[in-house]
């Protein structure tokens, strides 16, 4: 299933979308979804961001390829950092390249989307605890993020966390490819099967030290290839079995 938030005539919610159409969904994020009978043309709504998250979480380092790249020892556990809510964006909407930085970075990465509250779970139940996946673009001011020695401000600004184009429900998230394009040139190319913690065990860890709640975010790290946006940039990130989330770069 294919989850969007939308919004049509001034009500925004949730839907789901089958083939050219889009289906109204009623009730509480995320559990008790349903569907209505109520039908629309998805040239007539505005595609938001997927979810309205609590938190947005996120594991650094976590690609072997990368950690390759880098010449850096793989981490031991997950290196989490959050972004506030305020970072998220939809698809097709502006990342805003903030005067304080000079180098603001792309990072492709699988999202996933918390169903279910989560404290204290194991990896084996996670699955149950998750509601989907959606793409996502860890925007971060690199240069400040070196000045500052943590990572707050360089990855807080505003729509610095772009998530979409919709929630898919029915994904495996242990190997699937993922990607980045800047003006259709590909910058980063690798799959999920080179995490060093998968979805399952980041939502286990995560879920030991904060409780997830349903519409939480977590990012979980980026392949090799990360590298410098610019002023006026199309930046896609691609997740095989999600879609494409496309986002361009202004001042
Ligand atoms: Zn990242």
């Amino acid at each position: 299933m294919r989850v969007i938030r939308f919004k049509a005539g001034g009500a925004v919610s949730f839907g789901i979308t089958e083939g050219h159409t889009v289906v109204r969904l009623a009730g509480e994020p995320f559990d008790r979804l349903v569907r209505t009978d109520e039908i629309f043309d998805p040239a007539a709504i505005e595609v938001l961001a997927p979810v309205t998250p609590s938190k947005v979480v996120a594991v650094g380092l976590n690609y072997r390829d990368h950690a390759r790249e880098l010449n850096m020892e793989l981490p031991k556990e997950p290196v989490l950092f959050m972004k506030p809510p305020s970072t998220v964006i939809g698809p097709g909407r502006d990342i805003v390249y903030p005067d304080a930085s000079e180098q603001v970075d792309f990072e492709a990465e699988l999202a996933i989307v918390v169903g279910k509250a989560a404290r204290t779970v194991s990896a084996a139940e996670a699955p149950d605890h998750i509601f989907g996946y959606t793409a996502a673009n860890d925007i971060t001011a690199r240069d400040l993020q070196r000045r500052d020695g943590q990572w707050t401000r360089a990855k807080s600004f505003d729509t610095f966390c772009p998530l979409g184009p919709h929630i898919e429900t029915e994904l495996d998230p242990r190997a699937v490819q993922i990607k980045l394009e800047q003006n259709g040139l590909v910058r980063q190319e690798s799959s999920t099967a080179q995490m060093i913690f998968n979805a399952y065990e980041l939502v286990s860890f995560i879920s030991g030290v904060m409780t997830l709640l349903p519409g939480d975010v977590i990012l979980t790290g980026t392949p090799p290839g990360v590298g410098p946006a610019t002023v006026g940039d199309s930046l896609t990130v691609t997740v095989e079995g999600i879609g494409r989330l496309e986002n361009t770069v202004v001042r």
